[in-house]
């Protein structure tokens, strides 16, 4: 029986880290650092942060761990597949030059560029002057992005130049490389994969919702709900996915050297010209991980073994069920949060940034738990979340009304 290490504190590694118990060959997963929430589900927490590197080797070399899940971006980003390779630990993850697919938007805007992958126009600014005077040129709505990692907030759509002034003005305060993006209209998907060199598992198609409040409105954030499977990507739009940018990105990362076991997160656009990339992730979405490992039907330890030894995994997904979640965040979110706001136990909920006992949980940050259910169809499994929801003490709780309304009416 096998002992295995999910790095990272939030839902998706509480996803993660539940997936992997459910398997017959592990005994036990340990979280670090995890949450208290987690200790519902029998995983381990560990008070190791996620970017001591050092330490975190130290215990799966103590613990004779078999194989070590990095959750989180920015531990991927400063090398952390890097420390444990070297170390001849077996580790789920891209390595640090791979995972600038996510680190740098610029990075990925050039590679997408030189392996013909559909992504949309853009410049790259090193300082503000010019930038404004492209932007003043250009038509509106534009997408200034910041190069670099950003929780999800480093992007403002800006409806109007005045908008985009504001946001290159505040973006060159914290960066100097800056791009401006044609804004792309059209439905909005992500499509994960799980690789393990040129071998390659589709997950379901997933919708997340990142502005703050419903319809849309308000800030982006790290993500506020999410559902799977998508219906408005049909089977023959999968296929066109697959074709112009999932193997395009696999077969790109081989001739550039980048090969890696861990994951590919395509943020995917709908539009009338195909599917389009609006960025690459190098790890499960939060909260898409929370709604799509429940999915899985066959044995997630098994999977991951096979992708690291570039095996094709069989793996078997359920089809009969629309899987739904909603995340619960503190008062403030994403801008500084209240602390200690009481946050509801829930057998099955998943959760994130929580302290206090699993009996007595409250917030320590922005997004606290994620409550799912599943249901034959989408309105259905709406319908389940929201029912539970309604059944809950939320109290100052900040939550959207509104996850998987957008697959309902545009379909
Ligand atoms: P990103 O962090 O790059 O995924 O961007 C965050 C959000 O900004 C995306 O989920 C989109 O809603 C929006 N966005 C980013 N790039 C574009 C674009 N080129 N056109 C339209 N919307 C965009």
């Amino acid at each position: 029986m096998a002992k295995v290490l999910v790095v990272g504190n939030g839902g998706r590694e509480h996803a993660i880290a539940k997936a992997l118990l459910a398997s017959l060959q592990v005994e036990t997963v340990y979280c670090a650092p995890g949450n208290p929430g987690m200790s519902l589900d029998g995983i381990q927490t560990v008070a190791i942060d996620e970017m001591a590197f050092s330490a975190l080797i130290t215990f799966v070399r103590r613990n004779a761990i078999e194989l070590t899940v990095i959750g989180p971006e920015a531990p991927l980003a400063a090398g952390i597949v890097d420390a444990f390779q070297a170390a001849g630990l077996a580790v789920f993850g891209p390595n640090e030059a791979a995972a600038r697919l996510e680190s740098s938007k610029v990075f990925a805007k050039q590679f997408m560029a030189r392996h013909q992958i559909p992504t949309a126009g853009y410049r790259l600014f090193r300082e503000l002057t010019s930038a404004i005077t492209y932007s003043r040129e250009h038509v509106v709505p534009q997408v200034i992005k910041v190069d670099g990692l950003a929780a999800g907030k480093g992007v403002t759509v800006a409806m109007t130049r005045d908008e985009a002034e504001t946001a290159l003005v505040k973006a060159f305060n914290t960066t100097d490389t800056v791009l401006i993006e044609d804004y792309v209209a059209g439905f909005e998907f992500s499509q994960m994969v799980l690789v393990g060199g040129d071998k390659y598992v589709l997950l379901p198609t997933a919708q997340d919702h990142k502005r703050l409040l419903d319809d849309d409105r308000g800030p982006n954030t790290g993500g506020m709900g999410a559902y799977s499977p998508v219906p408005q990507v049909t089977p023959a739009i999968l296929a066109q996915t697959v074709k112009t940018i999932i193997e395009p990105t696999i077969a790109g990362l081989k001739a550039d050297g980048l090969s890696f076991e861990g994951v590919i997160y395509v943020g995917g656009i709908l539009t009338p010209q195909g599917p389009q990339v609006i960025e690459y992730n190098l790890r499960l979405g939060d909260p898409e991980a929370q709604i799509l490992l429940p999915q899985l039907r066959s044995d997630f330890y098994q999977l991951i073994c096979d992708l690291l030894k570039h095996r094709q995994p069989s793996v078997r997904w359920q089809t009969s069920d629309t899987y739904l979640g909603v995340v619960l965040a503190a008062p403030g979110y994403p801008g500084p949060t209240k602390a200690d706001v009481p946050v509801p136990t829930v057998v099955g909920a998943y959760y994130a940034s929580v302290a206090g006992k699993p009996e007595a949980l409250v917030s320590a940050g922005g997004r606290l738990m994620m409550l799912t259910a599943h249901g034959h169809n989408l309105a259905a499994a709406q319908q389940a979340v929201y029912t539970q929801l309604a059944q809950l003490r939320t109290g100052e709780l900040v939550y959207r009304h509104d996850i998987g309304a957008k697959g309902l009416v545009q379909k």
